[in-house]
C-alpha cells in the first residue's frame, strides 16, 4: 500500500525515533509499504518518521543514483555499487573521511535542494530485516544516503545543515510546504 509522505512542519519529523523489537506489529507489511511508497515517489531512501511512525527504521535503494552516473561520476566514485537494504535500530559507530558537498533533496521537503556537507564514510551498527545484528562501513553515495536517512530517525532534516542565511532565503518555501501549499506527484500528509 502506498502511504502518504509526511511533509515538513509535521511534528513526527522532529522526534528522536524509538528502537523497535521483532514483535513490532505488522512490521513486514510496513517495510513492504515503505518500499512501495519510496519507489512510487522516485525516492532513494525513506525513513519511518516520513510515513508518520517515530521508529528507528529506514530503507534505501541507491540503484537510481548509481545507474544514472555519467563518466565524471564514474571516475569520482569508481567503487560505488547500488545497495538495497533495510536498516533497523541503526546507530552510528564512527564517521570518517573528509566532509564533502552533495546536492540533496527530501521527499518530505519537496522542490528544495541544497548542497550539504557530510562525512565520506560511516560505520553503522544495525539490525537487518531478520533482526540479525550487523556492523558495516559504507562510503560515497551510499554513506550519503544513509546519513540523510539516519538524520530522520534522529529528528533532523537536511536543511538543518545549511547556513542561517540560506535558511532565511528558503523560509517562505518551507512555510508554504508546512501549510500544504505545494504540489507533488505523490500523496503527502500536512500538519495543518
Ligand atoms: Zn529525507
Amino acid at each position: 500500500m502506498i502511504l502518504p509522505v509526511f511533509a515538513y512542519g509535521h511534528p513526527v519529523l522532529r522526534k528522536v525515533a524509538e528502537a523497535i523489537g521483532p514483535q513490532y506489529p505488522e512490521l513486514k507489511q510496513l517495510i513492504a509499504d515503505m518500499w512501495e511508497t519510496m519507489y512510487k515517489s522516485s525516492g532513494v531512501g525513506l525513513a519511518a518518521p516520513q510515513i508518520g511512525r517515530p521508529i528507528r527504521l529506514f530503507v534505501i535503494d541507491t540503484e537510481q543514483i548509481v545507474e544514472g552516473f555519467d563518466e565524471e561520476d564514474k571516475r569520482e566514485y569508481p567503487n560505488e555499487k547500488p545497495i538495497k537494504s533495510v536498516f533497523i535500530n541503526a546507530q552510528i559507530e564512527a564517521l570518517d573521511g573528509e566532509l564533502w558537498a552533495y546536492n540533496e533533496g527530501c521527499l518530505s521537503i519537496p522542490k528544495i535542494r541544497e548542497d550539504i556537507r557530510r562525512h565520506q564514510s560511516v560505520t553503522l551498527s544495525y539490525l537487518d530485516e531478520q533482526f540479525q545484528p550487523q556492523i558495516q562501513t559504507f562510503s560515497g553515495i551510499t554513506a550519503r544516503v544513509i546519513l540523510h536517512e539516519y538524520d530522520h530517525i534522529e529528528g533532523k532534516l537536511f536543511i538543518d545543515h545549511i547556513s542561517p542565511l540560506k535558511r532565511r532565503l528558503i523560509k517562505k518555501k518551507l512555510d508554504d510546504i508546512s501549510a500544504g501549499k505545494v504540489r507533488t506527484e505523490y500523496r503527502m500528509s500536512f500538519s495543518k
